[in-house]
């Protein structure tokens, strides 16, 4: 494919100074209106998908007044002392409840999850009574009400369970389930096109001439959209052409997203900016962080566009610090602010003020005083840097050279990146 000549038209302003990351990842959110169609699924299916409607409880959970223990329920103020003896009239077992009163000088079995009969007003642990023949002798007796979960005291019928914007996990389906949510409404999973731009790029599966790449960035952003449950719509690698790319924005514009790599600086085959000047709409493109630069974020058709730096880590810095939380708001959640530790670093990082940097790292945690470690290679084009990493050291932007031992900021790459919707 032929690398074409063409002079672009747009060229952004190299004086401008940069934006500052937080400032980038607030706008570009706040831009973003969350994809509005909704399907009803199975609750089975709801796992990770983002609720559309609030979930209202239809029930009590529990719906009734029932034990804790396995043990016997009796009026507390039949039982001044210890050593006291109640009759055993009978028992109530969870699903198959005691259909009498008990009355002073009486006790029911009960066992744990069982409803609490008219009368009983407390429940003793099994562990603290004996048996002489029918007789209950309570060892210690249990404090006036205790054991014993109140009708409603997990949910009450009306209470809000889940609010629109929840992501759901594993904990939200069994209480979606206790209030008996067969079916719920979720947000439909946005649709995410991307490509890679770059005439150097093949395929994973065949050879390599001199100076051809495998296109690593376009397998690592499948990967990140697979792991948010999104659907991505692989477009390829399109080369270094106005034609191609303006061809591969076309077939992108029916998505919600469309996520590019490479292309985006200011080299003479660089023209996804000039194409998403024609095509759509440039909102801006240079934050301070780094590794990462030169960022395009705008919209073609009724998608957003997101064009990240070609270079390996500048795609995979750029896709979690900006993309990621914008796609958690396209997709009607709430995106998680970043969970920070702060953790000795083991050696000195040089760092000149100017922009963010975020520096791969190990997390040490199995020593007495836990420590992070800067990965030996920090290249924008290594790779194995993130691959053997778990953690990212952020230096803000106007700090300088940090000694070895300096507490320094830390965000580990498992985190969540899903918030919790407000109630
Ligand atoms: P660019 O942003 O297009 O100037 O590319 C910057 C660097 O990233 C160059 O060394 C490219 O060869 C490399 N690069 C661009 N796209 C990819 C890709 N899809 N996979 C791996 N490396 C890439
Ligand atoms: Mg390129």
């Amino acid at each position: 494919m032929s690398v074409t000549s063409r002079q672009s038209d747009f060229r952004p302003d190299d004086n401008a100074a940069p934006m500052a990351l937080a400032e980038a990842r607030r706008r570009i959110v706040d831009s973003i209106r969350p994809v509005q169609e909704t399907e009803r699924v199975a609750l089975p299916q709801a796992l990770h998908r983002v609720l559309a409607e609030p979930v209202v409880a239809g029930v009590d959970v529990p719906s009734a007044a029932n034990s804790s223990m396995d043990g016997y329920g009796y009026p507390a103020a039949s039982v001044p002392q210890a050593d006291a003896r109640l009759a055993i009239i009978g028992q109530s077992l969870a699903g198959h409840p005691f259909e009498g009163h008990v009355g002073p000088g009486e006790c029911v079995r009960i066992t744990t999850g069982a409803v609490v009969p008219p009368g009983v007003d407390t429940v003793v642990m099994q562990e603290n009574t004996r048996l002489e023949h029918d007789t209950l002798v309570l060892e210690s007796p249990a404090a006036p009400g205790a054991n014993i979960r109140l009708a409603g005291e997990d949910l009450s019928r009306g209470d809000v369970v889940l609010p629109a914007g929840s992501f759901i996990r594993p904990a939200d389906i069994a209480v979606l389930a206790s209030v008996g949510a067969a079916e719920v409404s979720v947000v439909r999973r946005p649709r995410v096109a991307f490509f890679s731009t770059g005439d150097e790029l093949r395929p994973i599966d065949g050879p390599l001439a001199p100076g051809e790449i495998y296109d690593s960035n376009r397998y690592g952003l499948a990967a990140q959209l697979d792991s948010l449950g999104m659907t991505g719509v692989d477009l390829g690698a399109v080369g270094d052409t106005p034609e191609a790319l303006a061809d591969a924005f076309d077939r992108a514009a029916d998505c919600d997203a469309v996520i590019t790599s490479g292309g985006v600086s200011v080299g003479s085959a660089d023209f996804v900016v000039d194409v998403l000047g024609e095509k759509g709409t440039i909102d801006f493109w240079r934050v301070a962080i780094k590794p990462g630069k030169p960022l395009a974020f705008g919209t073609v058709g009724g998608a957003r566009f997101f064009g990240l730096p070609g270079n390996p880590v500048s795609t995979a810095v750029t896709f979690i610090q900006l993309v990621r939380p914008a796609l958690v708001q396209l997709a009607g959640g709430v995106p998680a602010a970043p969970t920070r530790l702060t953790l000795p670093t083991t050696t000195a990082l040089t760092k000149r003020p100017g922009r963010e940097h975020f520096l791969r790292a190990r997390m040490d945690f199995t020593s007495a005083s836990p420590r992070v470690t800067a990965i030996d290679h920090q290249g924008s084009g290594v790779m194995r840097s993130m691959s053997r990493a778990d953690a990212f050291i952020v230096l803000s932007a106007d700090s300088a050279d940090v000694p070895a031992g300096a507490l320094v900021t830390v965000e580990p790459f498992a985190q969540p990146v899903w918030g919790l919707a407000a109630f």
